[in-house]
């Protein structure tokens, strides 16, 4: 019988790759080999100090936020938190109003009077706290919630939407619309999950102490194609793209990049809360202030992200986010299909294995749960 040096061969050093080959090594103390191409490890969590001495998300703010039990208790192994909750401002007709648009919104943007009859009527309609989707809002039979619907979506929403997917929202799938819905409240948190807190040392520690386990060898700076062929695995964990695998043999799956610019200015403080989103103006859709997720105000520089979406373009950037359309699931599913044919074990897990947006608390469930049924 063949004799491997490894059980496991995992490919992606993210949330995803590092909590299975946790699990597969300390439960079940198996022999892991994780790689990864790029020369880091934490996936598109990554976060590193820059010469400014501030901790800086690389690819883009990651904000961590969940309603999970399993998932607080796993990851609180491997890390403290420190307290964090997101706030989002959008410009919008000059003036900077809560991001998702709530009952202050109403208030700064409307007159007195004209704020206090939607308001009321929003509350009479849905009641306090509920978060409406915008296109459903605007199927509804009141002409003037239909009126403060359009409003929204006109100012607020298309401009966003269409930057950051390079679509109209009515071509794309309602879970991408409803995750910006209008929110019948005056809480100005832009998530509302029971838990909220950032890991005290960043993510890049976070999944480094994840992956601190004798079973476990990294290699980074590592293609998959280079070692694919080598016989030193049995079985394969893939958190890349499930297109690329499979050589794009039926196709491409689309998904959408980002360019980030990353400034720092001699300023203390540049903008209010961390993210400020610019709807309707500029080609970028919205500017993070890092210093804000460390509440550390002492520095007299501060650094930003300003964000552009691009479209992904194979060997060119990178692939951030997969677009939720149906002929894009379809061609997933049939991707799927060469799996099941295929006689190699081979299983895909994460963001881009299974092509869904997922947070990172949904990557850490989802690891857990595959752990279970494969180990
Ligand atoms: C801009 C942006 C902002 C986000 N903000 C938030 C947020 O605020 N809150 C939140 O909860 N989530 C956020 N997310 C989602 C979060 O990034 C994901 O949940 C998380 O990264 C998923 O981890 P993963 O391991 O599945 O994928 P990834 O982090 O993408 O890791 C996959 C790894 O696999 C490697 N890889 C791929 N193919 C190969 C190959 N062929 N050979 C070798 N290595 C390969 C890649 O280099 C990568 O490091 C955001 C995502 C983006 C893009």
């Amino acid at each position: 019988m063949m004799r491997y040096s490894y059980d496991w061969l995992i490919v992606g050093a993210g949330f995803t790759g590092a909590i299975i080959a946790e699990r597969l090594a300390s439960v079940y103390n198996q022999k892991i080999w994780v790689i990864d191409r790029r020369n880091h490890i934490a996936g598109n969590a990554y976060d590193s100090i820059n010469e400014h001495n501030i901790l800086y998300h690389v690819y883009g703010p990651h904000i961590f936020h969940t309603n999970s039990d399993r998932v607080i208790q796993y990851l609180s192994h491997f890390t403290d938190w420190k307290n964090y909750e997101h706030r989002v401002v959008g410009l919008v007709k000059g003036r900077f109003i809560p991001i998702p648009f709530n009952l202050t919104s109403i208030e700064i943007l409307f007159s007195q009077k004209e704020a206090e009859d939607l308001k009321n009527l929003l509350l009479h309609t849905y009641g306090i706290n509920i978060k409406v989707p915008i296109l459903e809002m605007m199927k509804n039979s009141d002409e003037k919630i239909r009126f403060l619907a359009d409003f929204i979506y006109q100012n607020v929403f298309i401009g966003y939407t269409t930057k950051q997917w390079g679509l109209k929202p009515e071509e794309l799938s309602p879970s991408v619309t409803e995750r910006v819905p209008v929110h019948i409240s005056y809480d100005d948190r832009y998530f509302q999950d029971k838990f909220q807190k950032m890991p005290k040392d960043g993510y890049t520690k976070l999944i480094e102490r994840i992956l601190n386990h004798p079973n476990i060898t990294l290699s980074l700076n590592t293609e998959y194609n280079d070692v694919r062929n080598c016989n030193s695995f049995e079985k394969t964990i893939f958190t890349g793209s499930i297109d690329e695998y499979f050589d794009y043999k039926l196709g491409e799956l689309p998904y959408r990049s980002l360019h980030f610019d990353v400034q720092s200015y001699q300023q203390r403080i540049h903008q209010p809360v961390a993210q400020v989103n610019y709807p309707n103006d500029h080609q970028y859709t919205r500017i993070t202030e890092m210093i804000h997720f460390n509440k550390v105000y002492r520095n007299k520089m501060t650094t930003v992200e300003i964000e552009y979406p691009q479209p992904y373009i194979i060997g060119k950037n990178i692939p951030y986010y997969p677009i939720s359309q149906e002929n894009n699931e379809r061609l997933y599913q049939q991707y799927l299909c060469l799996i099941r044919q295929s006689s190699k074990k081979v299983f895909f897990a994460g963001r881009l294995g299974t092509y869904r947006y997922l947070n990172m608390d949904q990557a850490v469930d989802q690891a857990l749960t595959l752990v279970e049924k494969i180990h």
